[in-house]
């Protein structure tokens, strides 16, 4: 169970693999990756090892994309499977989630939108939830941001996640409650991971998020970071970290 994301100038894929295998140690059954290429989504997911991921995303490993995510998923809901694997991408294909934890509420949740209309392809709590931040996106014509916010008050449980929409792809939500994640920043680069190890070749500051943080992690703007409860702004506290 691990997470990675990149936004910036560098190409993401390799960001991305070689960090995955840097959280090999947390242990997991299945790995994923996610690129965004201009507006195209390029997705490859897998049961097993980072290596079989290496081997199953050949085809766009030599994108150009900059804004990439990745997970390994260690499965609490629906067995090891691909599709089952992360990322997870809701209904109108926009919105697209990687996530460490559990959604424990997400049997009522998934009942609700399937009444809405949903469809679901995995066994996942987490499909759920991506399903949920599209539902309330576009019920409340809002932000990302906000909706995350919004849906992230509806669960139960603990999570790790990143959350990108295709309609806006300079920004990452990131969010946790329960589960580490920590932002690497650079100049005009962030990367997101689950501890600062896939990252610390190449920034030495990182903001570690506390339980019940959201941040908004946007290209060439200041880092935004609230509580996802009240939504109050939180000074972003960024540490030093020994090369
Ligand atoms: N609950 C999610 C799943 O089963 C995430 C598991 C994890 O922490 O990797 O897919």
């Amino acid at each position: 169970c691990g997470i990675v994301g990149y936004i910036g100038f560098r190409e993401a894929y390799p960001i991305v693999i070689k960090g995955l295998k840097r959280l090999e140690y947390r242990g997991y059954d299945s790995a994923g990756v996610m690129l965004c290429d201009g507006n195209e989504l390029k997705i490859a997911k897998t049961k097993g090892k980072v290596s079989d991921l290496e081997e199953k995303s050949k085809a766009i490993a030599s994108s150009k994309a900059s804004i990439g995510m990745g997970h390994t998923r260690w499965a609490t809901h629906g067995v090891p499977n691909d599709i089952n694997s992360h990322p997870h991408v809701s209904n109108s294909g926009n919105i697209v989630i990687i996530h460490n934890g559990i959604i424990e509420n997400y049997e009522p949740l998934k009942k609700e939108l399937l009444k809405r209309g949903y469809t679901f392809t995995s066994d996942t709590d987490t499909e759920v939830l991506v399903n949920l931040i599209e539902d309330v996106k576009k019920k409340e014509k809002i932000k990302l941001g906000k909706a995350v916010q919004i849906a992230l008050n509806q669960v139960v449980g603990a999570y790790a996640i990143c959350v990108f929409d295709k309609e806006n792809p300079d920004e990452i939500i990131v969010a946790r409650l329960g589960s580490p994640i920590a932002i690497g920043v650079g100049e005009d680069e962030f990367f997101i991971a689950s501890d600062a190890s896939p990252f610390i070749e190449y920034t030495s500051n990182a903001i570690y998020l506390e339980d019940e943080e959201m941040a908004i992690v946007r290209l060439h703007k200041p880092l935004k970071i609230r509580k996802i409860k009240d939504d109050s702004l939180v000074d972003p506290y960024i540490q030093e970290l020994q090369m």
